[in-house]
């Protein structure tokens, strides 16, 4: 039978046990944090179970969020493909009576992946992106050894030797005296 589900409902798993679901949605750009570092995503996939937690209240959800994507070079800015599997594992748990929407709560160190909800249903694409934003790296290198731009003229380093070469060559060089200096200083 297609899983047609996009929301994990708590009802339904007080009712009838745990529940597994599949199912796919196309997440637009607009719709995620960080988007200037996202050129394009692909359909994203999530496969979850979702059971009740130790306490009241509680539920444990698990699974796999499997997408590509176009993410942005931070050196050279032109994009870059990916395809990512990421497992989760998170907890949720009722919003505390007296907190605001907004307002800070204080969890102990266990309940670091705990996510607190005032509604009953959970749409399973708000728990794809929340995957997605993760997956995004502090800052996105198309190739660790992605040479940049030239902050001269602009040019992209990987495709091109521009005329402002000479003087980042120089720049290398200081970069690799210093290198020696610090291995001669580990070694005395
Ligand atoms: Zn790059
Ligand atoms: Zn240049």
């Amino acid at each position: 039978m297609q899983d047609t589900r996009k929301f994990i409902n708590f009802d339904e798993i007080d009712e009838n046990g745990p529940q597994s679901y599949h199912a796919t949605f196309e997440i637009p750009v607009a719709e995620l944090e960080r988007d200037d570092e996202i050129v394009g995503v692909g359909p994203v996939t999530i496969d979850a179970q979702a059971e009740k937690g130790d306490s009241a209240g509680m539920y444990r959800v698990a699974g796999t969020v499997s997408f590509t994507a176009d993410f942005q070079c931070a050196r050279c800015l032109e994009p870059y493909p990916i395809a990512n599997d990421s497992a989760f594992h998170l907890t949720f748990a009722p919003r505390p009576e007296a907190s605001e929407e907004n307002e800070e709560i204080e969890v102990g160190p266990d309940e670091l992946d705990v996510e607190f909800y005032s509604e009953r249903s959970i749409p399973l694409k708000q728990l794809a992106a929340e995957q997605i934003q993760l997956s995004i790296p502090m800052k996105p290198l198309c190739d660790e050894s992605c040479l940049g731009l030239c902050p001269q003229c602009g040019a992209n380093r990987n495709r091109e030797a521009c005329s402002c070469e000479a003087s980042i060559d120089e720049r290398w060089g200081a970069l690799q005296d210093i290198r020696e200096q610090l291995a001669k200083k580990k070694n005395v």
